[in-house]
């Protein structure tokens, strides 16, 4: 069960997208001073090297975080969204190249108040050990809570917040088929304790059934629980099975992913409309690069 290490994949397009619809959240719902509680139901090792072992193994930050950093048309503007991204991630490399990568933990807690909540969930035991070491460095007290607990079992216990105010991230790795009805489950489950908190889903898009059927069950959810939901999807290249020069195959990596959220913030659509066309073109791996963003309720 616990062989995906996001600390492989740290930087790469679907942490683009996913941290990119995180911060203009967190950015919009920390407009109002009451208290937001933000629960991360897998939340990973929180802070990652990009020149470390794991990542130089895969090096998938070099085609994501790193064009960005390294934009050949510097002096063409970013949209405000990946803007904003960029400036989050160098805010973690003072020096001014891509060596650290904020994961959503630390992504969040540098963008929370004083009065915010943050519960962190991570289950595989040496990325707890590493969540534990690094969020104790931040010093944070009882804002940051980290617990080594099924994150689709147990973080509706925190939900609804005494507040009142809280957003959802769900990140599971899918590594196995049964993730993507525990996140339907989970958030299900979860609406109907708190049915005005944002959720925020993101999920793999890739050849298997189940990865095309949760965005529409999530649409259904949505639909019939009477909520505003917003779907966003980036595509870096083709899925089809690439066969070398030796006669080899070999299967692409990840081509694509998708962010789902329900009650999501007004003001988000618009804001991925301008952002996600650039990040199309500045991530694409080949010409099947593409973008989409919808939305209702
Ligand atoms: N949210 C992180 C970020 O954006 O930086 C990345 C999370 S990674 C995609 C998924 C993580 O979930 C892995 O670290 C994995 O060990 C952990 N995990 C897998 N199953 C879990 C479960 N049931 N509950 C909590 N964590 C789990």
């Amino acid at each position: 069960m616990f062989s995906y290490r996001h600390a492989f994949h740290a930087g790469n397009h679907a942490d683009v997208l996913k941290h990119t619809v995180l911060i203009a959240t967190l950015d919009y719902l920390l407009e109002k001073d009451a208290p937001l509680t933000v629960v991360d139901t897998h939340a990973g090792a929180g802070l990652y090297r990009l020149d470390g072992d794991y990542a130089g193994t895969s090096g998938e930050a070099v085609d994501g975080v790193q064009r960005l950093f390294a934009r050949p048309d510097a002096s063409v503007p970013l949209a405000d969204a990946l803007a904003r991204y960029v400036e989050v991630v160098r805010d973690f490399n003072p020096k001014g190249d891509a060596r650290i990568y904020p994961g959503s933990p630390f992504i969040t807690h540098h963008l929370l108040r004083d009065q915010d909540k943050l519960k962190l969930f991570e289950l595989h035991p040496t990325d707890a050990r590493s969540l534990d070491a690094n969020i104790a460095q931040l010093d944070a007290g009882r804002q940051i809570a980290v617990l080594r607990e099924d994150g689709f079992g147990s973080a509706t216990k925190f939900l609804p917040p005494p507040s009142r105010r809280a957003l959802v991230l769900c990140d599971p790795s899918y590594e196995i088929k049964s993730d993507y009805t525990r996140v339907l489950d989970f958030v299900t489950g979860a609406l109907k304790r708190f049915a005005t908190g944002t959720y925020a889903i993101w999920y793999p898009i890739i050849p298997r059934p189940e990865a095309h059927d949760l965005p529409r069950r999530l649409k259904t959810l949505a639909t019939k629980a009477g909520k505003p939901w917003l779907h966003a999807t980036l595509t870096v290249k083709s899925s089809k099975i690439v066969t070398d020069s030796s006669g080899a195959k070999h299967r692409p990596g990840l081509p694509a992913s998708g962010m789902f959220l329900i009650n999501p913030p007004y003001t988000l659509k618009a804001q991925l409309q301008a952002a996600l066309p650039q990040m199309a073109e500045l991530l694409a791996q080949d010409r099947n690069a593409a973008f989409s963003v919808d939305g209702g309720g």
